[in-house]
């Protein structure tokens, strides 16, 4: 999609601060972290939000998340603990809209987010 802010940087209009990259999936570190460890996963197809995710996307959606924790264990927070949260629409506070998964590590998270 061209007036996406996360298709630019799959198809390389702006340079992201990479940490993963496949066929299908690309991870790097968000430009305003709210954690030590504050990554977004994305995949590299476009889908506005959680919604928009079909039958065909479900192989996809679980790859963002074994990307996730591989990137987790990598960052050495696999026994410690991290958070995976994925945003969808207004409430949620999505801002990108272009789903994304945001991988949190490196301190105490509370319960409920607020
Ligand atoms: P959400 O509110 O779930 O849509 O999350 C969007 C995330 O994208 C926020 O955490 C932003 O800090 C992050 N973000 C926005 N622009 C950029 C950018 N140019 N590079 C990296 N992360 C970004
Ligand atoms: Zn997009």
């Amino acid at each position: 999609m061209t007036d996406c802010l996360f298709c630019k940087m799959v198809n390389g209009e702006i340079a992201p601060d990479k940490v993963y990259e496949d066929d299908d999936v690309l991870a790097f570190n968000d430009i305003n972290p709210v954690a030590p460890v504050h990554i977004l996963v994305i995949p590299k197809k476009h889908i506005s939000t959680l919604n928009d995710a079909e039958d065909e996307d479900t192989m996809l959606l679980g790859k963002l998340n074994r990307v996730a924790t591989g990137l987790a264990e990598k960052a050495g927070f696999a026994g410690e603990g991290y958070r995976v949260v994925m945003n969808c629409n207004d409430a949620a506070g999505q801002a990108v809209h272009h789903i994304h998964l945001h991988l949190l590590a490196g301190r105490q998270m509370t319960w409920p987010p607020g």
